[in-house]
């Protein structure tokens, strides 16, 4: 059978697919990324798991894959093909592609960044399905987003575009700093990183983190629906500058945060209705992938690749097909 390989690069773990022409997932396979080894060691592992994949398919299908779709975070040069930079990685401009298809003795390769990739993933898998335009942001260790056109992802001229976890809704001094090197982004109030570390600072313990604050929540525990409740209203605050740029019809929200289920996603809509005047309100859903989606996108990089000779997580109708991360 004809198949592709996906493979998903994450800062704990690595997920791969063998993944048919009609996207059924022929086989799946999980490893840790490994990073405390450090950036070259990782990399060797992502070759040596394609590799694996590779051998697999070779011996249950009789062929070679036809691609690799590749999704990995931090910024990357999708044109070239290079990891330019991911702080959690420790990779500075990595020419993965070549590396990877030497490795695999010249299968072609689409390289993608994991967000986009997951937003391509939930727009033509997942939540977004029959939605023309929707936005998909994960809540994580960091909070990205993933703009979807007609089952394309926009990157943007720079491929920055999407990165609303860098819009400042805290402005001035008093916000916390960010990464990026602004101060009050909504990263630093909304991700679930900011409520496990808020809820940590109010009562929860040291090892408290955002499903605890969740739970303490349901349970009514002031504190935590304090906590809960900033988070929530930063989050909109994002959003709604998001949704009245954008005018998406379906908004998905997906990571760590998004698992709370409705004790984020019913006081969300509110914050959301509560603050918009003249746009429409969006459906705001939760993503439906999990933490499939990257792989999944990626598994969609390669078939785009296959199909259409293009590696984009813009689409082949895009001119641009960098993608871009501020932070890992
Ligand atoms: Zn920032």
């Amino acid at each position: 059978m004809r198949h592709v390989i996906a493979l998903d690069v994450g800062g704990t773990s690595m997920k791969a697919a063998l993944v048919s022409p009609d996207g059924a997932v022929l086989h799946e396979a999980r490893q840790p990324t490994g990073r405390h080894r450090g950036a070259d060691a990782v990399v060797g592992a992502v070759l040596g798991f394609a590799d694996e994949l590779r051998v697999r398919g070779e011996a249950r299908y009789g062929l070679p894959p036809l691609a690799v779709g590749l999704a990995v975070p931090g910024i990357i040069d999708a044109d070239r093909g290079i990891a330019v930079y991911a702080a959690n990685l420790g990779w500075r401009d990595v020419p993965l592609r070549e590396l990877l298809t030497e490795r695999l003795d010249g299968v072609p390769v689409a390289l993608g960044h994991d967000v986009r990739a997951g937003g391509l993933a939930e727009g033509r898998l997942g939540a977004g399905r029959g939605a023309e335009r929707f936005l998909f942001v994960p809540l994580g260790t960091g909070i990205a987003g993933a703009i979807g056109i007609d089952g394309a992802i926009e990157a943007g001229a720079n491929g920055s575009a999407g990165e609303i976890g860098h819009i400042v809704v805290r402005p001035g001094t008093a916000g916390a700093p960010c990464g990026c090197g602004q101060r009050g982004c909504l990263e630093t109030l909304a991700s679930a990183a900011a409520v496990s570390r808020a809820w940590a600072e109010a009562g929860g313990g040291a090892d408290a983190d955002a499903a605890d604050c969740a739970k303490a929540v349901a349970s009514g525990d002031p504190r935590a629906v304090r906590v809960w409740q900033e988070a929530v209203d930063a989050l909109a605050d994002g959003l709604v500058t998001a949704l009245t740029l954008l005018d998406p019809g379906t908004l998905i929200i997906g990571g760590g945060l998004a698992e709370a289920g409705e004790t984020l996603f019913s006081p969300l809509r509110e914050a959301v209705r509560s603050r918009i005047t003249f746009q429409r309100p969006p459906a705001i859903v939760p993503a439906a992938l999990g933490d499939s989606a990257g792989c999944l996108g990626a598994g969609l990089l390669a078939w785009d690749l296959v199909t259409t000779g293009t590696a984009s997580t813009t689409g082949a109708a895009s001119t641009s097909n960098t993608t871009t991360e501020v932070t890992a």
